[in-house]
């Protein structure tokens, strides 16, 4: 069994103890986000849905990616202007690299652990959670001219 199986079964054994009712399509919906790891918004994962089960709703998946919020298990970047994508691949917090041409949103290799000790033990201050964005210009948007 892969990392992200163990996740999937994990999470679904969560909202089962919690007496949540579990539809296929929500299950459908779960497996997506904890196997995308490219940032999809409440769009993509509808219209990517839609294909298997085409009746589901937008309402269906926001009300997903509440439960799953609501477990700790679903990052939400939010964007002001384009509305918002969600990680369910690593639901801790972690770095991002985001495109402003195309949009495109990549986990970035940067170790945090440090930097979150050491705000820990010099400031009056217990982190919780953080978010952190660099913005620039991918190396496929680069390439093109
Ligand atoms: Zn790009
Ligand atoms: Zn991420």
């Amino acid at each position: 069994m892969n990392t992200q199986e163990n996740r999937l079964n994990k999470i679904i054994d969560k909202i089962k103890k919690n007496g949540h009712r579990l539809t296929s399509q929500r299950i459908a919906i779960i497996k997506y986000l904890v196997e995308s790891s490219n940032h999809p918004s409440a769009d993509e994962i509808y219209s990517s849905i839609k294909k298997d089960y085409p009746a589901t709703s937008l309402a269906t998946i926001y009300k997903t990616i509440s439960l799953l919020k609501s477990y700790n298990e679903l990052l939400e970047l939010e964007f002001s202007d384009k509305g918002s994508r969600f990680d369910g691949f690593s639901s801790s917090p972690h770095p991002h690299f985001i495109c402003t041409r195309c949009s495109k949103i990549e986990d970035a290799e940067i170790e945090t652990d440090s930097i979150v000790k050491q705000i820990n033990e010099d400031a009056h201050f217990q982190i919780e959670y953080f978010k952190m964005n660099f913005y620039g210009i991918c190396s496929q948007c680069r390439n093109i001219k």
